[in-house]
């Protein structure tokens, strides 16, 4: 049998797979099975950072797997240690707890501010506000706090506490807050998965200011947004604001399972022993994998991030069959007069891997794609697009 026929036979259908199977990549470029190369404008969905077979990242992963692959948490390992410390130092976070997926660092955020508001309060903030087209994650509480009914359904009863108001109705967002029974606004500055849609600067400074102003944490999560995708190390620092806690994962480890949910000086002492933990997380080998990808996104690759971001737009905005553009650095999404599922299976055919978001076609390529090859790849997408 082949590979996709025992995906059919044995693998549990939650996923429309495209129809192709890949066996190995270099950098931006990927190679399925027939020997056809790929151009990758989505990175695994902002995962593949420094995109495939790395040569830095390749040689820490592996130095890491031959000395020491997992422990447990019980004891100290020399990688977890250090992301951590670079993590904050590249933040001015505090602390660090790891886990080994988004919803999972989501999970942590999320506990975390029912600890502190009922350390604090007492039983009085049982609540979180999230926004309506956000996206969270797919456990069941991550999936409360995801504001889209489509994700929903069939899945009830849900873990209460979760009220989901307007993206950029800061009115809507006041409302909620004067019911003084929550305890976090938790969001991310740029909806990914709900159609790469930014949040305004005004709104978020408003929001950032209501929570201090009556000791409500603030949420980001950058599970997407994060390391390096938006043009600075994370999107927050664009929206002149100071979370109380960040949440990341997708990108941080560059291909490897990780996610980070980073305290600032406000909420770095609420966790306390035993209550929270992770077999896996903070895993060694994906620690040295993230130490490879973190320590390398410098200023010069951030600025490289922006400008390919700035020629993407330039290349689309405007073009035959484009209708708006939106996004920061190499995360944009692509609002088009024909359907973005067609333009995902004409660019597969010829080669050129993109994504989608909601209705849009989504980019999120490698951070280090090379220009000539993103070159390559927008040409083609912009003819799919027109076509
Ligand atoms: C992908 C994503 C998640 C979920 O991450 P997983 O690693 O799939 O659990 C959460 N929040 C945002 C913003 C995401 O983009």
């Amino acid at each position: 049998m082949t590979t996709k026929d025992l995906d059919k036979a044995y693998i549990a259908g939650t996923y429309a797979r495209q129809d192709v199977a890949f066996i190995k990549g270099s950098g931006a470029e990927l190679f399925d099975e027939d020997g056809k190369r790929y151009i990758d404008l989505g990175g695994g969905i902002a995962v593949n950072s420094f995109g495939v077979a790395d040569e830095d990242w390749t040689e820490a992963v592996i130095a890491q797997v031959r000395a020491l692959q997992h422990v447990s948490n019980y004891y100290y390992t020399e990688p977890q240690s250090k992301l951590a410390q670079l993590l904050c130092e590249r933040t001015g976070m505090k602390k660090v707890f790891f886990a080994n997926s988004g919803a999972e660092a989501n999970e942590c955020a999320i506990k975390a501010a029912r600890k502190y508001a009922s350390d604090k309060y007492g039983s009085a903030r049982p609540n979180m506000v999230t926004l309506w087209n956000s996206f969270h994650g797919r456990t069941l509480t991550t999936l409360s706090a995801t504001g889209q009914e489509s994700f929903h359904k069939d899945f009830g009863p849900f873990t209460p506490g979760f009220v989901h108001v307007k993206a950029n109705d800061i009115r809507d967002m006041q409302a909620a807050l004067d019911k003084n029974d929550v305890c976090a606004v938790m969001m991310e500055l740029i909806q990914g998965e709900g159609g790469v849609f930014v949040m305004d600067k005004a709104y978020v400074s408003e929001v950032a200011a209501l929570c201090k102003s009556r000791d409500i944490l603030l949420i980001i999560d950058e599970v997407q947004t994060g390391n390096g995708r938006t043009g600075t190390l994370y999107a927050f620092e664009q929206f002149g604001i100071h979370p109380d806690i960040v949440t990341t994962a997708k990108g941080l480890a560059g291909g490897l399972p990780i996610g980070a949910t980073l305290f600032s000086e406000k909420t770095e002492n609420v966790l306390t022993p035993g209550t929270h933990g992770s077999t896996f997380g903070g895993n060694p080998v994906s620690c040295a994998g993230a130490l490879s990808i973190l320590s390398r996104l410098n200023e010069k690759l951030l600025e490289e991030v922006r400008e390919k971001g700035e020629y993407i737009v330039s290349e689309l905005a405007g073009a035959q069959g484009v209708r708006s553009i939106s996004g920061m650095g190499l995360m944009l999404g692509v609002a088009t007069d024909k359907p973005a599922r067609d333009i995902v299976t004409g660019c597969l055919q010829r080669g050129v891997i993109v994504l989608t978001a909601k209705d849009k076609v989504r980019l999120l390529p490698p951070l280090t794609i090379p220009f000539s090859l993103l070159k390559e790849a927008i040409a083609i997408l912009k003819e799919e697009i027109a076509k």
